[in-house]
């Protein structure tokens, strides 16, 4: 393969201008994505030794039987397994034969170029980033493997190759492409047990299959878990309010509902306690129900367990306004421990609900 530029400049400064693309490339324009700032010698030029195999001394074998012709010295530099392998091997042979088996030839030769001038098409590298995860791991060239995983990460992974992503990044040790693998599948995690990878790795792993369905059930029940408390605190918050509202309800008098013992003002504005609104219907509920006895009408008990309920967040129930406080106080007394323990629990609970959500605690005694 030849250049079209056959007066590669050999010395270039830092504002060279980019090279050409190769033209045996499609259209598609060849992405220099990374560059050897320091060096002195055009990408092109490195290209060019490359596509030229000018005194090439090594033979790269690949699966499909092609073969890549590289220089020892520049693989050798770029990776320190190429060097190894070349110190061992006998130098009195006109060629080093090295072997690359178990990932297509078109990725080695985008492997191996990167090795010369540390650059790549971005189509190969969507093509092939897998292969050049592993090459880029088991030949220890680190700038490659860094970008793979960055590749990977931004640009290439999605659910069909999550599996292959997330087996092949514990096999090549990178970590970080691993857990936001693993978080990719549990996120998708019925989609992802449909893909083939999903499959393959129940073929050929089925401890690692159980592994990620062992940790996608407990990410479901944290799930469940944080639902749960969210809602229970949701409840808190609206006991709290319902409480306020009862205080002011019996202490103001509401506009909405009614005052309690006031002359009804019909200038004044509506009420703006929002929980005012729900206890309303309820109050007037509870002012004319016949069945008024606990355990009867389920409105009414509901009535009775905020009656209850404040009268155990009540700080002062001799200036209380609301009824039936100080009997409920009275009450707690004799109450059998059991349940004088839930209720208090209760209680803390929404103290501290409102307190954890910024507002103040109940503050009975600086309303009176
Ligand atoms: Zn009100
Ligand atoms: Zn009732
Ligand atoms: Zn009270």
């Amino acid at each position: 393969m030849a250049h079209s530029h056959d007066e590669t400049p050999m010395v270039t400064t830092t504002n060279a201008p980019v090279p050409p693309p190769l033209p045996a490339r499609t259209t598609a324009s060849r992405a220099v994505v990374m560059r050897r700032r320091s060096c002195c010698v055009s990408v092109a030029t490195w290209d060019r030794l490359f596509d030229d195999a000018y005194r090439a001394d090594v033979s790269i074998q690949t699966s499909s039987h092609d073969v890549i012709y590289a220089h020892s010295s520049i693989l050798g530099l770029a990776s320190p397994v190429f060097r190894t392998m070349f110190k061992r091997q006998n130098r009195s042979k006109r060629l080093f034969i090295v072997p690359i088996l178990g990932v297509p030839s078109e990725a080695v030769r985008v492997f191996i170029r990167f090795l010369y001038s540390s650059c790549y098409d971005e189509n190969q590298m969507e093509e092939h980033v897998l292969s050049l995860l592993v090459l880029s791991h088991s030949y220890m060239v680190p700038r490659l493997k860094r970008e793979c995983e960055a590749q990977l990460e931004h640009k290439y992974m999605n659910i069909d190759n999550a599996i292959d992503v997330f087996q092949l990044a514990l096999l090549c040790d990178a970590p970080r492409l691993t857990i936001m693998c693993h978080r990719l599948i549990l996120k998708n995690l019925k989609a992802a047990c449909l893909s083939d990878g999903w499959k393959a790795m129940k073929e050929s792993h089925p401890i690692l299959e159980k592994e990620l369905l062992e940790t996608a059930a407990v990410e479901a029940n944290r799930q469940k878990e944080k639902l749960k408390r969210a809602n229970e605190r949701k409840v808190y918050v609206q006991l709290y309010e319902a409480m306020e509202a009862l205080v002011h309800i019996c202490r103001d008098g509401c506009r909405t509902i009614g005052p309690h013992d006031k002359a009804f003002d019909k200038h004044q504005e509506p009420c703006k306690y929002e929980a005012c609104k729900g206890l309303e219907s309820l109050v007037r509920h509870f002012a004319g129900c016949k069945l008024r006895v606990p355990g009867g009408c389920v409105l009414c008990k509901r009535m009775w367990q905020l009656l209850e309920l404040h009268s155990r967040i009540c700080i002062d129930s001799n200036v209380c306004r609301v009824p039936l406080c100080r009997n409920f106080k009275d009450r707690a007394k004799r109450l059998k421990k059991k349940d004088d323990i839930k209720w208090r629990l209760l209680v803390r609970k929404i103290l501290r609900t409102k307190s954890i959500t910024g507002a103040p605690y109940f503050s009975l005694a600086a309303s009176f």
